[in-house]
């Protein structure tokens, strides 16, 4: 297991300054269970104040963000790309401590966490309105203002990549944050935010206070003085933060959860198709909103493929942290504890474990891990095909043809993600349009994770869109201005 990095003090950042909080929370690193480090436990109270700096910071009063042309905030947020590749190794050894995951993926983590700061950096001066054809008498424009005070709330499971979408994003467009990163994992983020500081980011332009959910949380999306608020979590607490914005008219954007299905045809290329279904489900241990969750395979090919998948899930191996892990341990016992509920629910209703990985010689007996498994034989409608499991399940269902494939892959309230393996162009194509979900996949899963893409869901999984352009857009507003000449 790696040695543990140098770990950030238990502070909140307010208005440029680092700042302790009355009561501090432990951290455990879930590949050892055991407390590593404290953070700030921050309150109503801190928030207040946080919000109240990033308001300052736009408006002028604090600082010299609000002074920041688009063109001074592209070159502060390329040279925080440049800045975060330079201590690469320090934060994905932290990345890997907090959050349990394989060193390798932890590294893949920083690394785009780096490009969404370099993405935005790039697009922070190449945002603008239209000019509008109207009367001969007019002339109408619009305007992509920033919003103001942007609320950031981010789950356990990519602190830092997702620290990268939200605040590379708002800080380019010229807003300010406030972020409540989660309790269980935000050592990289407080890393990243302290080398933010240290590196000419003005006061108030991005606040961190660290915290519980049912504190910090609440009293962010409740606060009357934001302008903008983006959730990543699990649809329950999107519900409860959505609620809280709505009673100041707050919009939303809501990164929720998935239960994305891999659709794999009998002319597919099986071998690719396998590799990507394994690894879109074994990825940070399925903890992993866009996880594929689901694989529905046609009939004709379902013996071999499911002989491979045996294969290859027996050969998994959980491990704490070392690079060459396959699947890391679940963030806490308590996700732990909930994942093998349902799973003994499960098997009770008949389900087989087709297959399973294993534990690594040697791997920490206190680590919170499942090892990586296959289902099959879930009948209709099942639990396990409908509802997130965030672990490294995989749920297998048949189908005989593309009619059915479609009715599995939709019956679920969730749309995130899909992944159709098929040679049929028609077939791409017909699929990709009756899917409900917010990406889809052809003949790949996840086009590795390019945050170049616009990502986000539809019905359980959330609304509105992060990463790419659309998502540097998201963190703006449109004004319209109609002038008549006169
Ligand atoms: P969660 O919703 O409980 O926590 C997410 C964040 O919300 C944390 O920062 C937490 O402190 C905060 N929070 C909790 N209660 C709150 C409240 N009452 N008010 C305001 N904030 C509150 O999520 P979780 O169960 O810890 O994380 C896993 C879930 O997140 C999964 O369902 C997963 O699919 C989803 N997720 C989605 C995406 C995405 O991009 N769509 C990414 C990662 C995780």
């Amino acid at each position: 297991m790696p040695a543990l990095p140098e770990m950030p003090p238990p502070q909140a950042l307010i208005g440029g300054e680092w700042v302790a909080t009355s009561g501090t929370l432990a951290v455990e690193a879930p590949a050892r269970g055991e407390v590593i480090t404290r953070i700030a436990r921050g309150q109503a109270e801190e928030i207040d104040e946080a919000v109240r700096a990033a308001g300052d910071a736009f408006a002028g009063r604090l600082g010299d963000w609000s002074s920041w042309s688009a063109r001074r905030r592209s070159e502060w947020l390329l040279a925080f790309a440049v800045i975060i590749e330079a201590d690469h190794e320090r934060l994905a050894a932290l990345e890997c401590a907090d959050t349990g995951k394989p060193l390798t993926q932890a590294r893949g983590d920083i690394t785009a966490c780096a490009r969404y700061f370099r993405f935005y950096g790039g697009a922070a001066d190449k945002l603008h309105g239209e000019t509008i054809p109207f009367e001969n008498d007019f002339t109408v424009m619009t305007w992509r203002e920033p919003f103001g005070v942007c609320a950031q709330i981010i789950p356990w499971n990519y602190p830092a990549q997702i620290f990268g979408r939200c605040v590379a994003a708002a800080l380019a467009a010229g807003n300010t944050v406030v972020l409540k990163p989660a309790e269980e994992a935000c050592l990289s983020v407080l890393r990243l935010s302290e080398l933010a500081v240290k590196n000419g980011l003005p006061p108030g332009a991005l606040n961190v206070v660290p915290g519980l959910g049912s504190e910090a949380g609440a009293a962010l999306s409740a606060h009357p003085a934001i302008d903008h608020l983006s959730f990543t979590g699990s649809p329950a607490t999107g519900t409860l933060v959505a609620q809280a914005a709505a009673e100041h008219h707050v919009p939303v954007t809501m990164e929720l959860g998935g239960k994305s299905p891999q659709v794999v045809f009998a002319d597919a290329d099986l071998e690719a198709a396998l590799e990507a279904v394994v690894r879109g489900i074994i990825q940070n241990a399925g903890q992993t909103c866009s996880a594929g969750s689901r694989l529905l395979v046609q009939r004709e090919v379902a013996e071999p493929l499911l002989a491979r998948l045996v294969e290859r899930f027996s050969a998994l191996r959980c491990d704490a942290g070392e690079a060459d892990a396959d699947c890391g341990p679940l963030i806490s016992a308590r996700q732990k504890a909930g994942l093998e509920a349902r799973l003994e629910a499960a098997r009770a209703d008949g389900i087989r474990v087709l297959a399973q990985g294993q534990l690594a010689e040697g791997a920490p007996a206190g680590g919170h891990f499942v090892v990586p498994q296959v289902l099959t034989e879930i009948p209709a409608g099942h639990d396990v095909v409908r509802e997130e499991l965030f672990g490294p399940v995989l749920a297998v269902q048949t189908f005989e043809d593309e009619a059915e494939a479609l009715a599995l892959a939709n019956a679920t309230d969730f749309g995130l993600c899909a992944g159709i393996w098929t040679r049929d162009g028609g077939r791409q194509l017909r699929l990709a349009k009756g899917i409900r979900s917010g990406q889809v996949f052809v003949n790949n899963y996840g086009a590795a994770g390019g945050i170049e893409l616009p990502f986000g869901g539809v019905g359980r999984s959330g609304h509105g869109r992060e990463k790419g352009f659309e998502g540097l857009r998201s963190y703006t507003r449109i004004k319209t201005l109609a002038i008549r000449h006169g």
